[in-house]
């Protein structure tokens, strides 16, 4: 416990804004509290009034009846008493006081028969009260066996005129009592449960400030990693170009063996390997920080795409692959030339990887007020469950074909970021040992002026 509360106090002091959310859950809780305590008051309030208005009812009535108490048989009267104090729970007693020649008082009648003609001690300040002022019932509150009870006294006078007569009426409050006591019970449960309610909602709070904190760290950390992989990638640019500068020296210098030839092409291979995952990885640093740059002109798609494909014809060469441009429509598109050639190369140039025989062909035309640029091949197909990772980093179908095959697996995260930064749209359908359909999608460029 003492180490929770340690735990407690250090998140305390380390997030203030966690003091404000504990203030405002204790004023509330403690708003809670007074309304409570005021409430109970008052409703304790009100039912002992409405005790004293009853009591002070029943002796009104009893003034009218008891015009002179000589005229009364006491024995009948107590009778009388006996059952108006039944009719009312709260009646503990209900006696008719008279005062002597000696000036002391003395019970007359009373609900309790016994007491008849026994001498009344109490509430002497009552009665002089009572006697003061002919027109009041006068209340004091006292207690007895742990019991609160309200004594009402109210003075009579005979018929001679005389102040000598006084009725009496002791009303229990632990009725009032226990009701108050219960509903006062219940709003403590209630406040205790409103108080682990807020507690709760603290402690929910007081994590959700970790997460924050937790988050913070975790974006510090990420932009570290971007920075370190944007660093070394650039670092190892250099001395690649380098590798590959000097291994094309070598492999056109005359006095290689057929091994030595076969060695120098194996670290050609290898650097040209890691030079194209350092420039997919400098381009994933560049999209993620916000930093690649996006130069728009108007371009014609069709010299585009006839451009690229020569390019890659001699790759198709290799492959015994035909490979074919079909232009239907083609329409000017406003996108950045150098980043439109990379989507293309990455799209015609998977293709090209990815078939064993058969072709390759780019097809233009328009829909819908748009470009597409269509690239088909009956190469090896992507299955239904590879199709759906296929947009992800360093996804890479894994079978025995693609394993020789080099590749990343960024290309078309890439691709897809950037065709989608130009406005555009890309869409991959394909069937396992049939082929694969992508289809390219822009806005085709309207010159307004
Ligand atoms: P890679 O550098 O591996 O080619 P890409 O992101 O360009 O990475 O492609 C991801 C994966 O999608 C590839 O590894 C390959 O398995 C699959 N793929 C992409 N294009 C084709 C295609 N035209 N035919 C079959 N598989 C393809």
């Amino acid at each position: 416990m003492p180490r929770t509360l340690h735990t407690a106090w250090n998140k305390l002091r380390s997030h203030p804004q966690l003091w404000y959310t504990l203030f405002v859950a204790l004023v509330i809780a403690g708003a809670f509290f007074v309304v409570v305590y005021r409430f109970s008051n008052i409703a304790q309030d009100a039912e002992e009034r409405v005790q004293q208005v009853r009591a002070g009812s029943l002796l009104e009535v009893f003034t009218v009846l008891l015009p002179d108490s000589g005229a009364i048989n006491p024995l009948y009267a107590s009778i009388k008493m006996k059952e108006i104090s039944e009719l009312d729970k709260t009646v503990l007693s209900f006696d008719i006081v008279k005062e002597n020649s000696d000036g002391k008082l003395v019970v007359f009648a009373s609900s309790d028969s016994t007491r008849i003609g026994s001498e009344y001690r109490n509430a002497s300040l009552s009665f002089a009260l009572a006697k003061s002022d002919i027109t009041n019932a006068y209340t004091t509150q006292h207690v007895l066996n742990n019991d609160r009870y309200f004594k009402t006294v109210r003075a009579v006078k005979d018929s001679r005129g005389l102040v000598n007569t006084y009725i009496v009426v002791d009303q229990s409050l632990s009725q009032a009592d226990v009701v108050i006591e219960g509903a006062i019970r219940n709003s403590m449960y209630l406040f205790s449960l409103m108080l682990i309610g807020v507690m709760i909602l603290f402690l929910r709070h007081a994590r959700t400030i970790d997460y924050i904190s937790l988050y913070k760290r975790l974006k510090e950390v990420d932009t570290l990693k971007d920075d370190f992989i944007s660093m070394a990638s650039h670092e190892l640019r250099t001395p690649l170009t380098t590798i590959r500068g000097y291994a094309e020296f070598l492999n056109e210098s005359k006095g290689l063996s057929g091994k030595e030839k076969e060695y120098v092409s194996a670290i050609d291979t290898s650097a040209q390997r890691l030079d194209y995952l350092v420039s997919d990885m400098l381009d994933v640093s560049r999209i993620e920080q916000g930093r690649m740059s996006f130069n728009y002109t108007e371009v014609v798609p069709e010299n585009i795409v006839n451009e690229i494909v020569e390019s890659l014809r001699g790759n198709a060469v290799k492959k015994n692959l035909s490979l074919s441009v079909q232009i239907k429509d083609s329409k000017i598109i406003r996108v950045d030339e150098v980043r439109l050639r990379q989507v293309l190369v990455n799209i015609i140039g998977n293709s090209i990887k990815y078939t064993r025989e058969g072709s390759v062909s780019v097809g233009l035309y328009t829909e819908n007020k748009e470009q597409v640029i269509h690239v088909s091949d009956t190469g090896i197909g992507i299955s239904k469950d590879a199709q759906e990772h296929l947009f992800e980093k360093f996804y890479r179908v894994k079978n025995k074909y693609t394993s020789e095959v080099v590749g990343t697996g960024l290309g078309l995260w890439i691709t897809k970021q950037i065709i989608e930064h130009m406005h555009g749209s890309i869409q991959i359908e394909s069937i396992e040992n049939v082929g694969t359909h992508t289809k390219i999608r822009f806005p085709i460029y309207l010159n307004k002026k």
